[in-house]
């Protein structure tokens, strides 16, 4: 009885301590990572032939709660929902509710990103479940350019979904990998395009991670670069806004738009970074361009929380200061961004 008190105590104790990493940054923004999978195969992001995970190495819907509540315990305070393709995974709604059962609870915000294709029959259900606003993932409103970027997808569904989302109520962030030779002629389009809807544009640097059938160096486009022809035909006006991110953010005064540069290549913001990447499978990374982990499935699995907290402990201990991507030595690390989700 006494011994159960004393460790409960314990407990309560580890879950206060915030998630503090050995350069003093607060972690309170996670990315979430549920499945791998995907059902487009976007040139820049992953090979046609991609190896997924066996379903069975995938943290269970259960799982993954359990580790949202030991999270916001740890004080997160944000979580982003993501994968490969998040609503591709079968048991969406009950992992969407069960994470948003946190909201209120610790937990201040519940976001998505996802590639909209499924969008259309998870609307309702995200905004059910707390979900305010989400991040679609679109390079291109060409039909034809779409389909070869992603090899195959369907524009009409995506803007389908897009419609959804909006009539259900939800914030839309569009985010666009600026790509040479590829969709660069569409920044302008697309800026005007989010701007008449009432939506947010960032554009994304391509980053090196893991082998694509593609040479990346090939399509990479400078956001610095890209920022500056935007700059001589319209007025950005710097915005405070800082979310500990790596975007910068701007008003765009001539079309009332919000633009965010995504620059890891060009400018890396990794001395503020707010956030930890947690994998389908729950290994945590510490950094998007880095290796250093912790596996937390075993512990999840047999509900040890208190190794999960000593395994965040390890983690924070070792996160990396930061990235070191370079577009031409070739893929920084050998995971997919699908992995991590971004
Ligand atoms: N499937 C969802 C989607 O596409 O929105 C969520 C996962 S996807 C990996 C998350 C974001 O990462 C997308 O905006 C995608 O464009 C971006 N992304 C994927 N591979 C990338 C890479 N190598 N460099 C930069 N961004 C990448
Ligand atoms: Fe799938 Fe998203 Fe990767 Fe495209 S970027 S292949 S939609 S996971």
């Amino acid at each position: 009885m006494m011994c159960g008190r004393v460790h409960a105590r314990g407990m309560a104790q580890e879950a206060e301590r915030g998630l503090i990493d050995r350069f003093g940054r607060r972690i309170d923004y996670v990315r979430l990572s549920i499945t791998d999978r995907c059902d487009l195969r976007c040139r820049y992001c992953m090979p046609q032939r991609m190896r997924f995970q066996p379903r069975d190495a995938l943290l269970s819907r259960d799982e993954i709660i359990a580790l949202g509540e030991i999270l916001v315990a740890r004080g997160v305070r944000r979580i982003r929902i993501t994968g490969g393709e998040p609503l591709v995974r079968r048991d969406i709604g009950g992992i969407c509710s069960g994470l948003g059962a946190l909201l209120g609870q610790g937990l201040d915000e519940l976001t998505l990103t996802t590639n909209g294709t499924q969008l259309a029959r998870h609307a309702a259900m995200l905004r059910q479940a707390g979900v305010r606003r989400i991040n679609v993932s679109l390079d291109s409103l060409q039909p034809d350019r779409f389909a070869r970027i992603t090899r195959g997808g369907d524009l009409a569904a995506v803007f389908g979904g897009i419609e959804a989302a909006r009539g259900a109520g939800l914030g839309i962030k569009v985010n666009m990998v600026a790509l040479a030779g590829t969709n660069e002629d569409e920044i302008e389009p697309m800026m005007r395009w989010c701007a008449g809807r009432g939506f947010d544009l960032t554009l994304i640097e391509t980053m090196p991670m893991g082998e694509v059938e593609e040479d990346r160096s090939d399509r990479f486009l400078s956001l610095d670069a890209v920022r500056r022809g935007i700059e001589e035909r319209f007025a950005l006006i710097a915005l405070a806004l800082r979310t500990a991110g790596p975007a910068r953010y701007f008003e765009v005064a001539e079309l009332g738009l919000r633009l965010g540069f995504i620059t890891p290549l060009t400018a890396n913001f990794c001395g503020g970074c707010n956030r930890i990447r947690v994998a389908a499978t729950g290994s945590v990374y510490g950094c998007l361009g880095r290796d250093q982990k912790v596996e937390l499935r075993p512990a999840l699995r047999i509900r040890d929380t208190a190794q999960v907290h000593r395994l965040l402990d390890q983690l924070l201990a070792g996160k990396p200061l930061g990235h070191d991507f370079h577009i031409a030595r070739g893929p920084a690390v050998e995971r997919h961004m699908s992995v991590t989700g971004g």
